[in-house]
This record gives C-alpha cells, structure tokens and sequence, in this order.
C-alpha cells in the first residue's frame, strides 16, 4: 500500500472522532471582539495547543496584548526542495447575533442531514474552525499511519481575525526567525463549488472609516428647533448618496487609480465557469446586481473596489418616539480595494470628499480602522503546481484559479514581514452562512479537505 494510502485510510477510519473534536472546538464561544468572551478564546486556544501537542508538537499559547496566539512546530527539515510550511488558520469566531434567526443555538454543533449531504452547523463550523482542523486532522493522519510528518510544519493559529487582528502584525514582526518558512498555507478561502476545488490566487483589499458628524453642541427639541437647527442625520446621509453616482460608480477623487481591467485571458476563464449570478443573489433573496453597471457579478466580487456603509448611528433609536434633533451622528464605512489601489491615499482621499461636504457650523471627526491592500498572488513557483495536482487527484478534476471578494491581509502580512508567498487553499462554499445565523461547514468540505490537505503535505514532501 502506498504510503498516502495509509494516510488516506486513516483519515476515513477517524472521521467520526475527527467529527468529535470539530464539535469540542465549536462548542466554546471563541467571540474575539467581545471582551466577555475572552476567558473563552484563551480556552480555544489551550484547546488547539492541547491538540497539536498531543500529536507531538511543540505547541503553545502565546500572550499578546489582544487574544493569545497559538504556535506550534512539528516535523522536521527534510532537506533541498522539501519546503518547511507554515500554516494559518484562526480560532476565534464572530457574534452569533442575532440569535433568533438560528434554529438552534450557535455553540451546539450538530450533523443536518439535507438534501445535498450532511452538514456541520454551528458558528466557527467553516469560519475558521473547520476549515484550519483539515489541516491538523490532516496532520494527524500522517503521523498516526507514519510515525511522523514528511515535511517541517509550523502552524500559528490567531485568535483576533474577526476583530481585526491587531497583535497579529506585532507577532509576525517580534517572531519573524521563529515564523519565516519556506511558504504560507492559508485555509481561510473556498471551493470554486462543491465538486471543484480552488486556489484563491487575487484578493481584495479593505479599507475601514469610522465619520462622526456633530452639529449643535446638544441634543435639540425639534419642536424648539426644527427648522433652523442642522441635522447632523440629514448631512451625513446626503454624504453617503453622493459616495455613488447612478451608474454605481464610486465618487471619491481618484479612487481608480491603480485599478486595472481585468485580463481578457483571466475574463474569459471567468466567462466559461458559466457562473449563476442569478441563483447567488437569489440565495440571498436579491435579484438586481446592485454594482457597478456594465461589470459581471464574477467581476464585480473579484476584480472590483466597493464602497459600502456598515452602519449608521444617531439620534433616537429606542421604543416610541422623541422629538429630537440629535447633535451627532455617525456612520461606518467599507472600502474593498483592488489591484494596486493604496489604502491610505484613498483615505485621504475620501476624508477631503466628506470634508467637502460639511457645513461651516458643523465639524467631522474620523476614525481609522484596518487599511490593507489587494494581493495577486505570485503563481510561478513550484510548490503552487504540486498543490494543484494535489487537490486535482483528491476531486478528480483540476482546481479553478480564482479570485475572492474578502480580504486575508496575513497574506500581505506574510509577504512584507516574513517574505514569504501563500498558497491559498480551502473548502468552505458560498453558501456556508459565514458570519450569518446558522453557519454551516459540508461533511464533504471537512473530510475531502482533511484529504486534501494530506495529499498536499505528501505533494510538498515529493513522496506522492
Ligand atoms: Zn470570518
């Protein structure tokens, strides 16, 4: 028996336990942007460490000033045109909120039998929790029908990608000998669909502004006021309108430049995987593309910058009514970048837009969130081919070369920090709920990815 058969077998011989640990891991509610749950996320973490130990590496959590970082090495250099990996995943999940739209409650994992096969439900099932215990149980596999690990493995797990992973940089900086690795394993992507693997290979940026708006220096009396006092409500939403003309082109002074138009090879590629736009807006009840005029669906995902706005706050919300002319009001805005758009340009950029637009008697404040670039991933070295023919043997057909709308800034990170490419490789589906109620993770995804990720370790070892 060849040796990735025994591996291979193993894998299918645990999956239920393999299930069992998925299940221990989603039942702790790892919610990184909530302070009430951080006594949780540091339990995630000492799980993922206790797990990675237990398979003989040499795994720990670290404190940073956020959640704890999970590092751990195993395996062993093998030796010229054997790459030392490093893996990233993340443990830490977002809200459940709201949570009466799940049908049952988010941090009891369970099995759903539909009509397209199995399913695990639960927050974290795909996002990431899932998607990164491919790999361990991939790893475990390995060891279990070998002994060991053909290739090094470093793995670092964080525990703040859904809160902005602000320890993350830091880390990366003050570890960077510990870190560096011949090569980044990202799992945070997804299949092309359920039958067709992918490798992610562009990625869009993302830009985050916080605009506050404050008019008169107090909450007004509408019925004192009305009239010739400023709503700070009114000047803020005529700013958001004009963000956008008719045609969904974006307004903001130069925010094009280095936005290039897709090439007509990588168009026509994109073309014939006869993508159903339709049917991805009906999933989501919608069925007017809402982007920019003229662009596809693929396109305007993929290839395009967005501008949106994630939140509006001000004046009274609450039960009943009040007659109020609040003094502020503020709004949360989202910028998906593309090719070579700078993130900080384009701020300055769109605080002068805003700026522009405020009166004389009201003033703005801005608050800077993450600000991160687009990548295109570096495709020509080898290890790229051996992943593909690795995923290609475990589906049966060749993995799709494509582009993802969300934004993996440690692949940034990992370039300019540790100098390191990514290969971008994971089995989570569109329709896997992410961040929404009832987030699920395909039985197929968790066990065809644990192979995959197996045969990929093989590929990269050169013993497949
Ligand atoms: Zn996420």
């Amino acid at each position: 028996m060849a040796t990735i058969d025994k591996v291979l077998a193993a894998i299918d011989a645990d999956l239920d336990a393999s299930l069992a640990r998925l299940f221990e891991l989603v039942r702790i509610p790892s919610v990184s942007t909530d302070p009430a749950h951080d006594a949780d996320c540091r339990r995630a973490a000492q799980w993922v460490v206790d797990q990675l130990a237990g398979l003989g590496f040499e795994a720990s959590a670290r404190d940073t000033g956020g959640q704890p970082m999970v590092v751990a090495h195993g395996g062993a250099a093998r030796g010229p045109g054997v790459p030392h990996v490093l893996f990233y995943g993340h443990y830490d999940v977002q809200p459940a909120d709201p949570l009466d739209l799940w049908e049952t409650p988010p941090f009891e994992p369970r099995l759903v039998e539909t009509a397209t096969g199995r399913q695990i439900v639960g927050r974290g099932a795909s996002d990431d929790k899932g998607q990164f215990m491919t790999f361990v149980e991939a790893c475990r596999a390995w060891i279990s029908a070998t002994g060991n690990l053909p290739i090094a493995v470093t793995v670092l797990i964080e525990g703040e990608e859904e809160s902005g992973s602000r320890s993350l940089g830091p880390f990366l900086e003050a570890h960077k000998d510990e870190l560096r690795a011949d090569l980044a394993l990202v799992c945070d992507t997804g299949m092309w669909n359920r039958e067709t693997p992918a490798i992610t290979t562009m990625l869009r940026g993302l830009l985050l502004e916080e605009v506050i708006v404050t008019a008169a220096s107090r909450d007004l009396h509408s019925g004192m006021f009305g009239g010739p006092a400023r709503n700070p409500i009114r000047v803020l939403a005529r700013i958001i309108a004009d963000l956008h003309d008719e045609t969904g082109r974006i307004q903001v002074p130069d925010f094009y430049d280095g936005v290039s138009e897709l090439d007509e090879d990588v168009r026509r590629q994109w073309q014939e995987l006869g993508f159903d736009a339709g049917g991805f807006l009906a999933d989501v009840g919608l069925s007017i593309p809402a982007g920019e005029a003229g662009r596809s669906v693929l396109e305007q995902i993929w290839s395009r910058p967005t501008c949106d706005v994630n939140g509006i706050i001000g004046g009274y919300t609450g039960e009943g009514t009040k007659t109020v002319i609040p003094s502020r009001a503020s709004a949360k805005i989202s910028f998906r970048l593309v090719g070579d758009q700078d993130p900080l340009r384009i701020r300055e950029s769109f605080r002068g837009f805003v700026r522009d637009r405020i009166p004389a008697d009201c003033s703005v404040e801005f608050i800077g969130h993450g600000a991160s670039p687009a990548l295109t991933v570096d495709m020509s070295r080898p290890e790229f081919a051996r992943c593909a023919e690795a995923l290609a043997a475990e589906f049966g057909r060749p993995a799709v070369m494509m582009g993802c709308g969300g934004s993996i800034p440690i692949v940034g990170d990992f370039k300019r920090t540790l100098g390191m490419e990514s290969v971008l490789i994971g089995f989570g589906l569109d329709d896997d709920r992410v961040h929404s109620p009832n987030e699920k993770y395909e039985l197929s995804s968790y066990h065809h990815g644990t192979r995959a990720w197996a045969r990929v370790i093989g590929a990269l070892a050169g013993s497949v």
